[in-house]
């Protein structure tokens, strides 16, 4: 039995969301049937909606940050019972089989299937996302999302908090090391909560003074307002590692000065155009550009486990669908404290 969804779609890149109904696979031996309680909006929903990587599908259900209900299991899965508490990140899918699927990287395997925008194996219908009722997801790629996290504040961890927890971890974010997060909005929110939890020196470098009271309580020890040029000055060689979440053109040459020697300057953030970079910026100290995308199924689950012992969830504005495109506007301007999620008992 197929499940019809109601829906918001892109139908292209210069429309706004509009309601959309979509047909969801029959629930196959494997297979969970979520419905869908909350949905973050992630950055990326954006520059997807609107084409800015020019790889766009259409129509376009966006949403990767799914928390929700299991209410239906296909006959071999044992991973998961209805009513079990459960999320869904940027994957739906991977071919399991090359080294990084071996390995838990699925993010980097060569064929993954995104949450949408995407192609379903072997069917090649479209994947759509979570700004929608309900999904049809193989187990292996489902979560389970700790009890003590209520769902709409857990939502975001799937993608935001993922994307800034696998960095933290490989790039070594601990007590003794400097850690600066490049822009204090979704991702960078939750780049501030992992990071003081992992015991790191936290400091927010944020474009005006206007986050300084928020970076302080969600738990930044510095804060500095980068437009005021003498702080590239008092900041310089300060860093261990930098989290760029910034999703606009930047001079990172500037940034990458900040770094001390052998630091790492690591790219979440995803412009349209990127400026160039001088040899002489990572030369002088040894310095590493490098980049991270969001986190394989295995470490996903790790950084949910994590969160719940440390009692973390995201700072939520809940919206009901109906306000996606003025969400949108919103989070272009930087007018979000941190995250909007979805309530999407609003598409009944
Ligand atoms: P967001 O909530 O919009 O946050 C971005 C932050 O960048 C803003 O809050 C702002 O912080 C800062 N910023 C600096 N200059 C800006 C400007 N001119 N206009 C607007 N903001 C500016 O976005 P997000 O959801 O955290 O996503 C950030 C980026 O990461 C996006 O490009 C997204 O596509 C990408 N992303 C990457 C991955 C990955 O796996 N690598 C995963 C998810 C998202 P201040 O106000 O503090 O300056
Ligand atoms: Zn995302
Ligand atoms: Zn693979």
């Amino acid at each position: 039995m197929m499940h019809l969804a109601k829906a918001y779609a892109a139908r292209n890149s210069q429309s706004k969301l509009k309601p959309f109904v979509i047909k969801r696979r029959e629930v196959g031996a494997y297979d969970v049937l979520i419905e869908i309680r909350y949905c973050g909006i992630c950055h990326s929903d954006i520059h997807q909606a609107r084409n800015e990587w020019g790889m766009s599908r259409y129509p376009m259900v966006p949403g990767h940050e799914i928390a929700g209900i299991v209410t239906k299991v296909g006959v071999k899965v044992r991973k998961f019972r209805i009513g079990d508490r459960v999320g869904v990140g940027c994957l739906v899918n991977s071919c399991r089989k090359c080294p990084e699927c071996k390995k838990g990287f699925e993010q980097f395997c060569s064929t993954p299937i995104w949450t949408y925008g995407a192609l379903e194996k072997g069917s090649k219908t479209p994947t759509y996302g979570g700004y929608s009722q309900r999904v049809v997801v193989d187990q292996n790629f489902v979560l389970r999302i700790p009890n003590n996290l209520p769902l709409d504040r857990a939502a975001p961890l799937l993608c935001a908090g993922i994307t800034t927890y696998s960095p933290l971890r490989h790039w070594k974010a601990e007590k003794g090391k400097k850690v600066a997060v490049l822009g204090l909005g979704g991702l960078g929110h939750m780049a501030v909560k992992l990071a003081r939890a992992l015991g790191a020196d936290v400091s927010v470098l944020s474009r005006s003074n206007q986050k300084k009271r928020d970076a302080k309580r969600l738990g930044a020890h510095h804060y500095y307002a980068m437009a005021n040029s003498k702080n590239f000055d008092k900041l310089a060689k300060h860093f261990d590692l930098i989290l760029n979440t910034v999703s606009v053109d930047l001079d990172w040459g500037k940034y990458l000065g900040l770094l001390k020697r052998d630091g790492s300057m690591v790219l979440l953030g995803v412009p349209e155009k990127s400026p160039a970079i001088h040899a002489f910026n990572l030369i002088g100290g040894r310095r590493h550009l490098t980049g991270s995308l969001i986190g394989g199924i295995r470490e996903t689950q790790e950084m949910l486990n994590f969160c719940g012992r440390h009692k973390i969830a995201c700072d939520i504005e809940k919206i009901p669908i109906q306000k996606v495109n003025q969400a949108y506007e919103r989070i272009i301007k930087g007018d979000v404290r941190y995250r909007f999620v979805i309530d999407l008992a609003s598409l009944r």
